[in-house]
């Protein structure tokens, strides 16, 4: 008998687990999957009920599982759901799609194969023993270990005084339960970020008809771009696979880019075919080629990679042309509070290098998760790292672990009993937090923890 442990069951923690599940062979297994949240929540992305939070990588691209591309496409014609391969569908939906699909594994699954889900939290690890402590009381032993942590919730700013996170009109993030009920619906709203995160709050504050002004900033203000059926591009990762310098890697994508303008297609057909090569050549990159990345093009990718869906950015675009919504570039220098005046915010405008400044009642912090596993506040992660079990990767993305997870202690060494998943793994396959990713990724994990591995899977985006 095998004692397989997940920590963690968002949708990285459910793929591995479903495709243990439909692993044939006759080992026996006993899987325990813990989460320290509700056991059917899914994580935050997945949890909200919202009908228009919708996922923002389309139907044809969100299957479960690498190998059968059109299983969600499949279950939502099954289910008379309407759709289009194009669609993006609420993410409420997709989150009773892998509930149903897991249920229906656990059904039929072999009984060889022992699963057991456990809302607890995990706070160490012994290694040496094999075990995983509880919160509370109790551990779990393990042969191997798997952490689908996902994301943690966003850092607060790196400013002198940081009392107003303690106000009760700060919400360190924009998921936390209560917060959209909590509203009047006349506060003048700050939202720290321009991304996804921030489109979906807007989306929710626009159903709720809120009135209130909203101001939101970011170091580049800019948002989201908006997500166009176009003709696909044809993949050319290929012709990147000698370059060591990202201004190499940057001037191919130049002629890619001039390319499908001439055959009629759109340079976010251009990214969408470059994503599946991009694990292998971050890879190729030395940590300064990353760290330049990093540094100077990161913001400009974000925005063209991470896109929204067209109806959300109808609500998003009609609330910036009213002027509901102002949005700004500029560093924040300085949040104060008083009773009298709520908030104000003092921040340096990134064109004109001039102090300005903003009021507010409401601050919502949109800012995207911390990476930074040294300054991350949770037990698990805290024991961990000063064990040396983990250790952060040198650019503040996640964790250092190998190309299949395999996490790597503080000594260098490459574990053979604990890996990872997803989100921590950025800092290794940049291109790692999304379905289209954790689904290759589960794959190669189940195989891994029951000995069936085979040479690394290919990422594709069709
Ligand atoms: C708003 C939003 C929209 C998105 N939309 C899409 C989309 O359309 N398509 C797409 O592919 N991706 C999307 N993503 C990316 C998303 O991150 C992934 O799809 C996916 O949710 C990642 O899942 P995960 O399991 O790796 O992490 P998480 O969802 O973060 O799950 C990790 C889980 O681990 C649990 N956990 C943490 N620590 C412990 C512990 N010590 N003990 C027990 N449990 C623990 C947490 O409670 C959590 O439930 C979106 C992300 C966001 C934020």
């Amino acid at each position: 008998m095998k004692n397989i442990v997940i920590i963690g069951g968002g949708i990285s923690g459910y793929l591995i687990l479903m495709n243990l599940l439909r692993t044939p062979g006759a080992q026996r297994l006993n899987v325990v999957l813990l989460e320290k949240e509700r056991l059917d929540r899914l994580g935050v992305p997945y949890e909200t009920t919202e009908e228009a939070h919708l996922l923002n990588v389309p139907v044809s691209n969100m299957s479960a599982f690498s190998d059968d591309k059109n299983h969600f496409a499949d279950w939502l014609l099954k289910n008379a759901i309407d759709f289009t391969p194009l669609s993006f569908m609420p993410r409420k939906i997709y989150r009773q799609y892998i509930l149903d699909i897991f249920n229906h594994l656990m059904k039929y699954k072999s009984e060889l194969i022992n699963v057991s889900m456990l809302q607890a939290e995990a706070v160490d690890v012994d290694m040496e023993g094999k075990n995983v402590l509880l919160n509370g009381a109790g551990q779990l032993s393990f042969d191997q270990l798997i952490m689908a942590t996902g994301t943690f919730p966003p850092g607060h700013l790196a400013l002198k005084n940081n009392d107003y996170t303690h106000s009760a009109n700060y919400f360190p993030s924009a998921w936390q339960p209560g917060l959209m009920d909590s509203l009047k619906g006349l506060e003048e709203i700050f939202i720290i970020g321009t991304g996804l995160t921030m489109t979906d709050t807007i989306i929710s504050l626009h159903k709720r008809g809120h009135k209130g002004k909203v101001t939101a900033i970011s170091r580049h203000g800019l948002m989201p771009a908006v997500h166009k059926k176009c003709i696909p591009y044809p993949c050319f990762g290929e012709d990147m696979r000698k370059q060591v310098t990202i201004l190499g890697m940057f001037g191919i994508l130049k002629k890619h880019l001039k390319q499908a303008a001439i055959i009629g297609s759109d340079w976010r057909a251009v990214t969408d075919a470059l994503r599946p090569h991009i694990p292998q050549l971050w890879n190729q990159l030395a940590e300064v080629e990353r760290k330049a990345f990093i540094e100077h093009l990161r913001h400009r990718w974000e925005v063209c990679r991470h896109r929204m869906p067209e109806e959300c950015a109808l609500i998003v675009h009609s609330w910036l042309a009213t002027g509901k919504i102002t949005m700004y570039a500029g560093r924040i220098r300085q949040i104060s509070e008083s009773a009298e005046a709520g908030f104000c915010i003092t921040y340096i405008q990134e064109k004109t290098q001039l102090i300005k400044q903003l009021k507010a009642d409401v601050i919502i912090n949109c800012m995207g998760p911390l990476t930074d596993y040294n300054l991350i506040v949770h037990d698990l992660i805290r024991n961990l790292m000063q064990k040396g079990v983990i250790c952060a990767d040198p650019l503040g993305l996640g964790l250092q672990c190998s190309a299949e997870g395999a996490l790597i202690q503080q000594d260098g060494r490459v574990s053979d009993c604990f890996y990872t998943i997803g989100a921590p793994a950025k800092g290794t396959l940049w291109e790692t937090t999304a379905v289209p990713e954790i689904r290759v990724q589960a794959k190669q994990l189940a195989d891994r923890v029951t000995g069936m591995h085979k040479p690394l899977l290919q990422y594709s985006n069709s």
